[in-house]
């Protein structure tokens, strides 16, 4: 096993007026705390403490402070500070929520004072998605956090750590490929090859698609009727409880999708690339799945974050006619139902396949071709601090650009 750190980016959006003050007053009196205990050379916690405990602080923010200060007096040997110090909060301060109905999927909650804190949605790094889905269910720890302005918007990194194992040394082409088609009918469809290259152990999570679907229509109807009541609270509080059902569906498929890559020797989990999609659909497919992105992000993330845990691969390809060529000859068929594939070359042997099946064969069989291409690990270790000073997040804008590309699966 091997400790996973990333620092997590959360760009809050738009804080209003009000939220911007409580904003810079945590971070004046931040400051002033910290410019007070470095002034007195605190070199201890409890030296540190008798400082900062006159603030109007939250209680996370001091207990950073007091870790903090007897490093910079100590160990760093600073002999001014700084301006541009983030606040510091330690672990379990800021707390993560997830709403993926909203359109502003991820709320952090911010420690203020003492007994008051803000809720703020957040935008993600799109690439910390499977960080994020691990953080929110408990398969990553928080560590310290960040809280810092950047020419106007403010932001929060988080430090977040997980176990995972070391992954084997077979080299990619001695590797099986497991297709993992994501969509409607069935909620997850996998299959491989075994070694005479014929498809076997297809395992289908079509009741699960099943019940995601009808919860997903309870939430929209009910909403509906509880808006046109004006009951905003209830509306929330039971669409929290719809999606967190959802959620629990899809972190027993996720990891159920896991257990059926370690059952295979030297297995490579095969993901469709969510950066295609758009571009390679057709404007019915894509819509379709456009509507149910959520999901598909949210299980992509979930299968990223759980495989890694065990050590296997992800790899994503390219979807363009995943769903529509046949497995066995290549020829694009069609979907006389949903849950049919049907080849229309005569010099096939395949007449009929089920169509789910069929595609993660062929997202399978793209890894073998050389199309794929691997994203996982370059989670290196960044947790190294120097010193406290933190720089701001040098790709903010790049990153912007790349949210608002993703935003339409992840909406
Ligand atoms: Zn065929």
């Amino acid at each position: 096993m091997t400790e996973l750190t990333k620092t997590l980016e959360l760009k809050l959006v738009e804080p209003n007026v009000h939220k911007r003050r409580k904003l810079r007053e945590t971070r004046e009196a931040y400051q002033h705390a910290l410019q007070d205990a470095f002034d007195a050379r605190c070199t201890t916690q409890t030296e540190a403490n008798d400082v900062v405990i006159n603030y109007d602080l939250s209680g996370y923010a001091k207990n950073a402070l007091k870790q903090y200060v007897p490093q910079l007096t100590t160990t760093y040997n600073a002999d001014e500070l700084s301006e541009d110090h983030p606040v510091r909060f330690t672990n379990e301060g800021p707390q993560l929520d997830h709403k993926p109905e909203n359109a502003i999927e991820w709320y952090v909650k911010i420690p203020h004072h003492e007994d008051y804190h803000l809720w703020m949605p957040a935008k993600s790094n799109p690439e910390q998605r499977d960080w994020l889905e691990a953080l929110n269910v408990g398969d990553a720890t928080m560590g310290e956090s960040r809280l810092f302005e950047h020419e106007g918007t403010w932001y929060l990194h988080v430090t977040a750590t997980r176990d995972v194992a070391e992954r084997s040394e077979v080299s990619a082409e001695d590797r099986t490929p497991i297709g993992v088609d994501i969509g409607e009918a069935s909620l997850v469809t996998v299959c491989h090859r075994d070694d005479h290259g014929s498809p076997t152990a297809p395992e289908l999570w079509a009741d699960e698609g099943k019940t995601v679907r009808r919860l997903r229509k309870t939430y929209f109807t009910a909403t509906r009727r509880l808006q046109m009541r004006g009951s905003e609270r209830i509306t929330e509080s039971f669409g929290d409880d719809v999606w967190n059902q959802i959620d629990d569906i899809l972190h027993t498929v996720t990891r159920e999708v896991v257990e059926y890559a370690e059952s295979v020797e030297n297995p490579v989990l095969v993901l469709e690339d969510l950066t295609y999609i758009r571009e390679s659909m057709d404007y019915g497919e894509y819509m379709n799945r456009r509507l149910h992105g959520w999901g598909f992000a949210k299980l992509h993330a979930q299968i990223r974050y759980k495989a890694v845990e065990k050590g296997i691969p992800v790899e994503t390809v390219n979807p363009r006619n995943t769903s529509k060529e046949c497995h066995a000859c290549g020829e694009v068929g069609y979907r006389p139902r949903q849950a049919t594939f049907k080849c229309t070359n005569d010099g096939c042997w395949m007449k009929e396949y089920q169509a789910d099946v069929n595609g993660a064969i062929n997202i399978a069989d793209r890894y073998r071709s050389g199309e794929s291409h691997s994203r996982e690990y370059t989670d290196g270790d960044d947790s190294a601090e120097d010193g406290g000073r933190l720089t701001a997040p040098q790709d903010t804008q790049a990153d912007a650009t790349k949210q608002e590309t993703l935003g339409t699966y992840a909406s």
